[in-house]
């Protein structure tokens, strides 16, 4: 069964849908930047508490790594959401990267932001290198 390509209006729809998305995300990405935790200065005092500094500064410092990890992924995502704007904008919005063929627009309802079709995608997963 061969997928026809996008309709006008469709693009469109992804088009709002990704906007919406981009907006999202970067409200998401600011109020993170917000609330991320200073990076404390390890100080050692003259009384000889540092160990115990030194515990809540490891435990801060977790708390600060783990915000980023999310930062990061939500930055990910943004750029992915931005990426395919360009493509629409380009295009070769619904356009397997690898193939060349029409993405399956039930995919791309599910993930806009799709690169790949069905098939490449799970070609893709299995050839992850070990
Ligand atoms: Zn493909």
């Amino acid at each position: 069964m061969k997928t026809r390509p996008l309709t006008k209006r469709e693009l469109e729809e992804f088009r709002r849908q990704l906007e919406a998305e981009r907006d999202r995300l970067s409200a998401e990405l600011e109020a993170m930047e917000e609330h991320l935790p200073e990076v404390e200065q390890v100080s050692v005092d003259a009384s000889g508490g540092y160990d115990e500094d030194l515990a809540d500064v490891a435990s801060d410092t977790f708390e600060r790594e783990k915000g980023i990890a999310i930062e990061n992924s939500v930055q990910d995502l943004l750029q992915q959401v931005e990426e395919a704007l360009e493509r629409i904008d380009q295009g070769t919005f619904g356009i397997c990267e690898a193939c060349g063929s029409p993405i399956h627009p039930e995919r791309l309802r599910a993930l806009p932001y799709a690169r790949l079709c069905i098939d490449c995608k799970a070609r893709e997963e299995q050839a992850i290198p070990r």
